[in-house]
């Protein structure tokens, strides 16, 4: 009992000798220590008890001297179990840390803006100073084809170019850094993060990477192949090259940019929709990736026009179809906050500001 006592004071007073030791190593540190020098000694007191012990002290051993070594005591000789130590919640040790250590959790404090009519994302980017991509960059619903950004929808603003991540299961900081490109380092230099060692991530939390861009997601229709009868690549019928209007309204609710890689053109449910040239329907359904019922046509000539929203379709895939033909009618289905139709111009699969043909 003693000489467990006394280890147990000596280790303490070495530690508040250095308080900084404390801190770096961490208090689990001091409670894994403290108890395997209590263990060991409670060993060496069970197993060299009487003889033993004092053999020890004759050989100078270190359990049963000071720091100093001024002092050379014998270990007390065991007489009976009573005088064995006991280890009880109250008694050598403190009680252990929770398994799960709770760290620090991110703290943001973000600008907000509400879109107004007649909002852009250029004048939205423009009056915080920003860019375009950075209004992605702290809104993640935005990162799909969608029309949220109308009027009444609030928006994060991020301060400065970079992603408002959401954690999910499975993150680290490491998964982030590759996600993103992003050193670590710029990562946990944003102390908003409140990002400590060992850096662990929260799901449901928000990290700030600084410096990323969000990725977009880019859903690809079916090749022209794949819709033609022997999937023959040659394509059924040539477009002209230029384009008209799909619907016969101006009223634009967005227009093209980076979160947003088409045109949204408010109009009545179940208006007329007209192929915008000549080609071949590639798709015809259901979108699941926030477009609702979609039409695609491909018109041989490397480029498709998207029909997004529609409340009918009255085409098939594999069908061709000459300009201004009636292909379906207007609606509010998929991802969308009121009836419009997403018109979207790809060339060699790469998204285009349909404005540049129609001419808005
Ligand atoms: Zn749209």
């Amino acid at each position: 009992m003693f000489l467990c006592a006394w280890r147990g004071c000596v280790f303490v007073k070495r530690m508040n000798e250095n308080p900084n030791a404390i801190k770096r190593t961490g208090g689990y540190v001091v409670v894994i220590l403290a108890a395997l020098a209590l263990f060991v000694g409670w060993r060496m007191m069970g197993q060299e008890a009487g003889a033993e012990a004092a053999t020890a002290v004759a050989a100078g051993s270190p359990y049963i001297q000071t720091e100093t070594g001024d002092t050379a005591v014998a270990a007390p000789i065991l007489e009976s179990a009573a005088d064995l130590p006991v280890l009880t919640e109250a008694g050598l040790a403190p009680a252990p840390y929770p398994h799960t250590y709770q760290g620090k959790v991110p703290e943001h404090n973000f600008e907000t803006y509400v879109v107004k009519r007649g909002d852009t994302p250029v004048g939205i980017a423009e009056k915080f100073g920003i860019r375009t991509e950075t209004i992605l960059g702290g809104n993640p619903q935005l990162s799909q084809e969608s029309s949220l950004l109308q009027t009444g929808v609030e928006l994060i603003i991020l301060p400065f170019d970079g992603v408002l991540h959401d954690v999910h299961p499975g993150d680290s900081l490491e998964s982030l850094a590759q996600q993103y490109g992003i050193p670590e380092a710029d990562i946990i230099a944003y102390a908003p993060n409140n990002l400590e060692f060992p850096y662990r991530l929260y799901p449901d939390t928000q990290i700030v990477v600084p410096g990323a861009v969000r990725e977009l997601f880019v859903w690809t229709p079916p090749s022209l192949a794949a819709v033609s009868p022997g999937g023959g690549v040659r394509p059924l019928v040539v477009g002209t090259g230029t384009f008209i209007f799909p619907v016969n309204s101006r009223n634009y609710t967005q227009f093209f940019w980076y979160g947003h890689p088409g045109l949204d053109i408010a109009l009545a449910e179940g208006t007329a929709v007209v192929a915008a040239d000549t080609g071949t329907v590639t798709y015809a359904g259901w979108n699941i990736y926030g477009y609702g019922n979609l039409i695609v046509i491909n018109h041989g000539n490397g480029y498709e026009t998207f029909y997004g929203h529609l409340s009918s379709i009255n085409v098939t895939p594999g069908q061709v179809v000459t300009k201004g033909q009636f292909i379906g009618l207007t609606g509010n289905t998929g991802n969308s906050s009121g009836p419009h139709i997403h018109f979207e111009i790809r060339i060699n699969s790469n998204r285009d500001d349909p404005c540049w043909y129609i001419g808005c």
